[in-house]
């Protein structure tokens, strides 16, 4: 392949103690406890909001926060924000979960179906708050590399060509590109056939003004559908990795051909559609290759460096530990990652993924960074009581209780005994 090189000298634009590459609610979660730690932390983000996925990309779900028998099993920022969003916005808390974890136990599973555009106003506003420099519409480009050890990042923005300096990056961009390009081992996944965005009809407001309750104006229209196990993935489609400017392109216009086709059947001065995701629906594109991947097969087991504990949100009484090693390669020594790009095989990816475990890895990403500075340890080696410790202050559930764990462990995922499934994603 044809190929040129040129060199650039490019200005230290400012030095950070922690430099967080992408504002998902990982990035956000990451950046404003590390900033509470008493870092210096600067946020970057490529597109206008925050949020991510889960504000940008239409995913408006706070899933199960519970084990489906009534006890909660994430607090955290997560709890914080869940509670956020229903402030301002929709409020789809169910009732026994109004005022926190209800005094009988329920089937009633804890979610919070959020407005996406007030809570990625609600994310800027704590991340301001709290005193986090924001850059938004800038693209972390490169990390530079000195052998292992990460020296800052370059970027591209209106302003040009810049270099932040850090003592420690968590590229939380959910792809893990940071960490890619600066050869961190990493692991792809494929991604189903789903671009959903959100449109209205004079039905659909119709509805809403009876009820009085804005969001009954708002429904799915779908690309592709394809749900997290695959279910009818149609033969001629591809399954996109989401990791060349190709393949999203042409999973972009895949989809966007057929939103297009579809309301071909409608009728033009009833409907209008009121959002597009803004960014790719790709569920699983890249992890990291960390020290350890958490499985199915490790649920219901304690991990000594556990920095959370975290349920299933498809199925009742499965609890997990994630383990700092998700996040972490020993010989990186100041650059980890969190929320979807932390490392898991098969459903242990799903599970690592969704939004509230991706806010708790954040948390945790912030902490272990933190940690390892004011040590001068690697990230990966820090004091593991010292962090659980912190944590636990911060309102994190380290260790599912033991009472919580049920006589029988055979784990059922989607209908099937796990044990039966063959590795790789669903
Ligand atoms: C179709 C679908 C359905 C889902 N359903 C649910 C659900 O119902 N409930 C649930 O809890 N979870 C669900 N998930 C999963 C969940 O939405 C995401 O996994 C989660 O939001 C990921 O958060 P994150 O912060 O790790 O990453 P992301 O949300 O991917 O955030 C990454 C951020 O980094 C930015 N970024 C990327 N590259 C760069 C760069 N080079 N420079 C600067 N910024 C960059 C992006 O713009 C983005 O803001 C679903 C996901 C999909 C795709």
């Amino acid at each position: 392949m044809a190929s040129i090189s040129f060199t650039k000298k490019i200005a230290v634009k400012k030095e950070y103690d922690i430099i967080v590459c992408g504002g998902g609610v990982a990035g956000v979660a990451a950046a404003i406890t590390a900033r509470t730690l008493g870092a210096s932390v600067l946020l970057i983000e490529k597109s206008n909001i925050l949020g991510g996925l889960g504000t940008l990309g239409l995913i408006n779900l706070f899933v199960p926060m519970c084990n489906g028998r009534g006890k909660q099993i994430i607090f955290g920022l997560c709890e914080k924000w869940a509670r956020l969003s229903a402030s301002l916005g929709y409020d789809t808390i169910p009732k026994e979960w109004k005022n926190g974890e209800p005094s009988e136990p329920t089937n009633v599973r804890y979610v919070q179906r959020y407005s996406p555009h007030i809570f990625a106003l609600q994310l800027m506003d704590e991340v301001t708050k709290a005193g986090v420099d924001l850059l938004y519409d800038c693209l972390v480009c490169d990390p530079v590399m000195e052998g292992k050890i990460c020296k800052g990042v370059i970027t591209e923005s209106k302003s040009g060509t810049e270099y932040y300096s850090a003592k420690m990056v968590i590229d939380t961009t959910g792809d893990c590109d940071v960490l890619r390009r600066g050869g961190v081992p990493t692991v792809s996944g494929e991604n189903f056939y789903t671009y959903i965005g959100k449109k209205i009809t004079l039905e659909s407001c119709r509805l809403a003004a009876e009820k009085g309750d804005i969001k009954f104006a708002f429904s799915d229209i779908c690309g592709g559908n394809i749900n997290l196990w695959g279910d009818n993935q149609p033969s001629d489609k591809p399954k996109w990795s989401g990791l060349t400017v190709d393949e999203v392109t042409d999973y972009l216009i895949t989809n966007q051909k057929a939103i297009l086709s579809s309301l071909k059947s409608e009728d033009r001065e009833t409907h209008e559609i009121t959002h597009l995701p803004m960014m790719p629906q790709l569920r699983t594109t890249c992890h990291i290759k960390g020290d350890y991947s958490l499985k199915v097969e490790d649920a219901y087991q304690h991990f000594e460096d556990s920095v959370c504990a975290i349920n299933d949100f498809e199925h009742r009484d499965h609890l997990w530990e994630v383990p700092l090693r998700t996040l972490t390669r020993k010989d990186y020594p100041n650059m980890l990652t969190a929320g979807r790009s932390a490392d898991g095989t098969g459903y242990g990816w799903d599970l690592l993924r969704v939004i509230p475990v991706a806010i708790l890895t954040g948390q945790a990403a912030a902490h272990a960074a933190v940690l390892a500075i004011n040590s001068g340890m690697g990230v990966a080696e820090v004091d593991i009581k010292a962090l659980q410790e912190n944590l636990t202050k911060d309102n994190v559930m380290i260790h599912f209780p033991d009472e919580l764990v049920p006589e029988d462990k055979t784990i059922i995922l989607h209908g099937k005994n796990a044990a039966e499934i063959d590795g790789g994603h669903w």
